[in-house]
């Protein structure tokens, strides 16, 4: 017998007149191009997402159209968001720090029929325009004022166009399955693969972003979302925030600038922010040397990475900030788990605590999550077996666009998220590694993720990341490479590492540290430990004759 309750899809446009009825006077505030403080209310940035529906009509768009956006956080780039995907077309957003061969790539296989763009990557698109012969047009998302002069092909105005079009517009009723946004994962090998969501699971997704055990996002929240919307929908909060009634606020190119990130916390009452690790390693120094405070901002989101430990402890100690670890990907829209506590959590104190605290995290309702060994047989939850994680769920990614067939989707209906994880008791996360950097040492597995986060609580160390090196004797053997606060800095190597005895088994200390300025960083701000590997090419350890 089927239950007798109304059908009605999950449709984007349903967030979107939802925010229009209940809080249409809320805020979204923007540094952006032409303006470094721009505010306007969710009715007026909606009724501009009509003029964009409006003005792809005109542009004779597909009514399945892939539209690109190489854009950062502002507001323009939230009324594609909403005025691309609820006409039923495709935003396609794309991460302006793909090589260029990775950009023409995917604007080709996606056959992109407009670029929206910010003039700050003008020269990046004239430099690929002539191999991306599907894009149409080229928009920028600036005022006639701030036009860049370039021989891009039918180069065209945001504002210009928007001006000449009409804020009415009926979204239509589409099917919830019917595909809403496309972004390309940013594979460090082969070429990259796109996820293409849907209206339903980004609506369900919205959904389990705001629950209290995730990102507990509510109406009198103020959001920093400082992950770019350029990559997975900046975890969603674009989504989220409208839908809740929080205030918005974007930092436009000013995503990687610690001080306009401080004062937008401060001037505009930031109470969450969410981004990966390596956007609070610059902001919590901006703070320790100016001795500013962030007084407003409660919790924040951290992931993408693994949140080293020292980094939990800094903002919850100086700041009384408290970070949400969570885990997740482009595959899961992106988010799958987050660490908050339960009734077994909640009192724990001293290394119980810190043990905890840098776990992932527990799934959100609506992501099934296992761990299986090498024959596909689940593993306990034992907080100790380790393996290859999968999930399944309705934000979670069924195939890649245009790919017949993936390893990672099995047949059993699983996919593969490629990370290796233990799960405790509590049905709480530990990503040990990605399955291509673990290391094994005579055998056994040593966990990087590990020993970083132990690497990165000794003073004066900036960022570290561990990978396996060959050693004669053992296979493989974790070789330790750090970038130092202070490039002056005197470390020695073998206090370094006799600082890992008794946080790890002894058998997991790596064998040598080196340092060097910087860390090889993939387009999505993650350590690339593959180009890390290839630079240390010829490397020997000391103790490997
Ligand atoms: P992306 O698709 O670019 O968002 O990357 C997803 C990958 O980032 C995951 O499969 C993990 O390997 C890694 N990742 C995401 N969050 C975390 C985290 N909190 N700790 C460790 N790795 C993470």
């Amino acid at each position: 017998m089927l239950g007798q309750m109304m059908d009605t899809p999950l449709l984007i446009k349903n967030l979107a007149s939802h925010a229009e009825r209940n809080h249409g006077f809320q805020e979204i505030v923007s540094v952006a191009v032409d303006n470094d403080r721009h505010r306007y209310t969710f009715n007026e940035a909606l009724s501009r997402s009509r003029k964009v529906s409006n003005l792809l009509d005109r542009l004779n768009c597909a009514s399945d159209a892939r539209i690109a956006t190489l854009a950062w956080n502002d507001y323009r780039h939230v009324e594609l968001y909403y005025g691309v995907s609820c006409s039923g077309r495709v935003l396609h957003t794309v991460n302006p720090r793909l090589f260029p061969e990775q950009l023409i790539y995917i604007l080709n296989h996606a056959e992109d029929e407009f670029v929206f763009f910010d003039v700050a990557f003008t020269k990046l698109l004239e430099s690929i325009a002539s191999d991306c012969p599907s894009v149409k047009g080229y928009v920028a998302l600036a005022p006639r004022s701030c036009m860049p002069d370039s021989n891009l092909p039918n180069l065209m105005c945001y504002e210009d166009l928007l001006a000449k079009e009409s804020s009415d517009y009926d979204w239509p009723d589409l099917d919830e399955n019917t595909a809403s946004g496309l972004c390309y994962t940013s594979g460090t090998t082969g070429n990259p693969k796109g996820v293409l969501y849907s209206h339903r699971s980004t609506v369900l997704h919205t959904y389990g972003m705001c629950m209290p055990d995730a990102a507990s996002l509510s109406a009198q929240d103020v959001i920093l979302p400082v992950v770019p919307m350029f990559h997975v929908n900046a975890w969603g909060y674009p989504y989220a925030g409208m839908m809740v009634g929080a205030k918005i606020v974007l930092p436009g190119p000013k995503l990687g600038d610690a001080e306009t990130l401080v004062s937008l916390i401060n001037e505009e009452g930031a109470t969450i922010a969410g981004g990966v690790p390596t956007v609070w390693l610059p902001l919590l120094e901006y703070l320790k040397n100016t001795k500013k405070e962030i007084k407003t901002l409660t919790r924040t989101v951290i992931g993408g990475s693994a949140c080293p430990l020292s980094m939990m402890e800094e903002f919850r100690d100086n700041y009384g900030v408290r970070v949400l670890h969570g885990w997740g990907m482009t595959e899961m829209s992106p988010v799958g788990v987050v660490n908050t506590p339960n009734a077994r959590t909640s009192g724990l104190i001293g290394d119980e605590l810190k043990t905890h605290l840098v776990k992932q995290g527990r799934a959100l309702p609506g992501v099934e999550i296992k761990i299986t060994d090498e024959d596909n047989r689940s593993l306990p939850w034992d907080g100790i077996k380790f393996g290859a994680l999968k999930v399944r769920g309705p934000w979670v990614c069924s195939g890649y666009y245009r790919v017949k067939n993936s390893d990672a989707h099995q047949s059993d209906g699983w996919f593969d998220t490629g990370d290796v994880a233990t799960i405790d008791i509590n049905g709480c996360v530990k990503i040990t590694d990605r399955t291509k950097d673990v290391i094994k040492s005579g055998g056994e597995w040593i966990s990087s993720i590990e020993l970083e986060n132990v690497g990165m609580s000794y003073p004066g160390v900036r960022e570290c990341a561990v990978v396996g090196m060959a050693h004669a004797k053992w296979q493989e053997r974790p070789l330790l490479v750090v970038v130092a606060k202070n490039s002056s800095e005197d470390f020695s190597v073998a206090q370094f590492l006799s600082f890992f005895e008794g946080k790890v088994a002894k058998w997991w200390i790596p064998n040598d540290a080196i340092f060097v300025s910087e860390l090889p960083h993939t387009a999505t701000g993650k350590v690339s430990k593959l180009l890390l590997r290839e630079s240390l090419e010829g490397y020997k350890f000391p103790d490997d004759n």
